[in-house]
C-alpha cells in the first residue's frame, strides 16, 4: 500500500521568527502515524529546519535544485548541499519554475538526476496550462513530460521519484482541479508508468497540487490514484497544514 506524503511547498516565505513559531505549532500536536509531513523552504532556512525538525516526524527539503553537480554555477544550490542540511526531499521543475526560469523538460530531468545521486527524493511536477486543458490537449503535454523523465531517469530513478500532479490554473489560484479532474489525470499518469513497469505504477506516490485547503482536502484526499498533496499556500499556516494533513490520515484509515 503506498503512504499519504503531504508535502508544504512555503515558496519564497518565511522568516527565522515565523519559521520557528510554524515548528512549535506541529510539534504541539499529536504525531499522525500514517501520514508523512515534509516542508519544503527557502534554502536560507535549511539549516534552521535542520535544528528545529531534527529528530521529529516532519521531514525537510528543497524548492530546487540545480542540475549541475558542482562550479561556476551563481546562485544555485547543488543536491550535495541540500543532503549536507539533512534534506530528504527537493521540488524539481515546479512550474513557477519552468515559467518564469524557463526550465524544459529535459533540464528537470537533469535536475532530478542530480538529486537521485546523492539519495534525494525529488518531487517532479507536471501538469498542464489552462489553454491547454481548454484545448483538450492535457494528456498531450502530460505524455511528453512524464515521458521525458521515463526516458531519462528510467524505471528506477522513477521509482525513487514522486510525481506531482499540478495543473497551472490551480497552483495560488484558489480555485482547485475537481475530485473527477484530479482522479482523471492521477489514473491515467498511473496508467502510463504501467506502461514501463507494472510495479513502478503500483508503488509510485502521486501527489495533487493547486489551492489544496483543510475544506477541499478529505475529498482529494480519498481519491484511490491520489497519495498526498504538494501544498503552497495553505502550508504556511500551521493550522491549515495540520488540518490537511489529518485528512489525509483519515483516508488512508478508510482504505486499509
Ligand atoms: C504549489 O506551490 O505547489 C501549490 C500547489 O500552490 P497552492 O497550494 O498555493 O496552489
Amino acid at each position: 500500500m503506498r503512504n499519504k506524503l503531504i508535502a508544504g511547498n512555503w515558496k519564497m516565505h518565511g522568516s527565522r521568527v515565523a519559521n520557528e513559531a510554524w515548528v512549535r505549532a506541529l510539534q504541539a500536536e499529536p504525531i499522525l502515524e500514517s501520514v508523512e509531513l515534509a516542508v519544503l523552504v527557502p534554502a536560507p532556512y535549511l539549516a534552521q529546519m535542520q535544528q528545529l525538525l531534527g529528530g521529529s516526524t516532519c521531514v525537510w527539503g528543497g524548492q530546487d535544485v540545480s542540475d549541475q553537480e558542482r562550479g561556476a554555477f551563481t546562485g544555485e544550490v547543488a543536491a550535495s548541499m541540500l543532503r549536507e542540511f539533512g534534506c530528504r526531499y527537493t521540488v524539481v521543475g515546479h512550474s513557477e519554475r519552468r515559467q518564469r526560469h524557463g526550465e524544459t523538460d529535459v533540464q528537470v530531468a537533469a535536475k532530478a538526476q542530480q538529486a537521485l545521486a546523492q539519495d534525494l527524493i525529488p518531487i517532479l511536477c507536471l501538469g498542464e496550462s489552462l489553454e491547454q486543458r481548454e484545448a483538450g490537449k492535457t494528456a498531450q503535454v502530460m505524455r511528453h513530460q512524464l515521458g521525458v523523465l521515463l526516458d531519462i531517469l528510467g524505471e528506477g530513478g522513477m521509482a525513487r521519484s514522486v510525481l506531482a500532479y499540478e495543473p497551472l490554473w490551480a497552483i495560488g489560484t484558489g480555485r482547485s482541479a475537481t475530485p473527477a479532474q484530479v482522479q482523471e489525470v492521477h489514473a491515467w499518469l498511473r496508467q502510463q508508468c504501467a506502461e514501463t513497469s507494472p510495479g513502478l505504477a503500483e508503488n509510485i506516490q502521486i501527489l495533487y497540487g493547486g489551492s489544496v485547503k483543510s475544506s477541499n482536502a478529505v475529498e482529494l484526499m480519498t481519491l484511490p490514484d491520489v497519495d498526498g498533496a504538494l501544498v503552497g499556500g495553505a502550508s504556511l499556516v500551521a493550522q491549515e497544514f495540520l488540518a490537511i494533513a489529518r485528512a489525509a490520515a483519515k483516508a488512508s484509515q478508510r482504505t486499509e
